[in-house]
């Protein structure tokens, strides 16, 4: 099967008051980590890397080094169909058990939130901020020119997103992207 991934480097900036100790900062990134989701969800039409559905959830694998100036952050975010059950949940938490022992870190249970009762988690493949599952939106949506990852169906909805999205895009110092069959 096709192997995809993103490979994303952040150089967070944290706010001077909220980086006096390693501690806060943590506190701060992980914050920043859960804003961020939204675009690292909708950069691409991202295909569940296992069964090849629609992608409606993100897991993250992360690596950070918060003691440097400016810290630095490379996420790794795999995107599933369905992380929570099923064959490829049980796939996903496969790898990240191998990645947890390859960096002799302890195991661990999988973060996974349940979407509430009769919520779908919307499509990576859609606009990061109406998620119009339409064909024709989807078909039209733009990256974000400076980060290049955010995508959107309409001049509309990235100008209304800025406020949320600019954090993360002035963060973005390198996107590589992995193609491998
Ligand atoms: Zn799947
Ligand atoms: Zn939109
Ligand atoms: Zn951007």
């Amino acid at each position: 099967m096709e192997q995809r991934r993103v490979e994303i480097t952040l150089n967070p900036i944290i706010p001077a008051n909220l980086a006096t100790t390693l501690e806060k900062k943590n506190k701060w990134i992980m914050e920043f980590t859960r804003k961020i989701g939204q675009d690292m969800k909708h950069n691409r039409n991202w295909r569940c890397e296992f069964c090849n559905k629609h992608a409606r959830e993100t897991v993250w694998m992360k690596a950070s080094w918060m003691h440097l100036d400016p810290p630095r952050m490379v996420c790794y975010v795999h995107h599933v169909c369905d992380s929570g059950t099923g064959l490829c949940a049980d796939k996903i938490r496969s790898v990240d058990a191998e990645m947890r022992a390859h960096s002799n870190l302890p195991p661990a249970p999988l973060l996974h939130v349940a979407p509430p009762e009769g919520y779908v988690y919307p499509m990576s493949a859609t606009c990061a901020v109406c998620n119009d599952e339409a064909n024709k939106s989807r078909k039209n949506l733009k990256q974000c020119a400076r980060c290049g990852l955010t995508r959107y169906c309409s001049v509309e909805c990235q100008h209304s997103d800025w406020k949320r999205h600019k954090q993360c895009c002035k963060a973005v110092k390198k996107v590589e992207w992995h193609w491998k069959k």
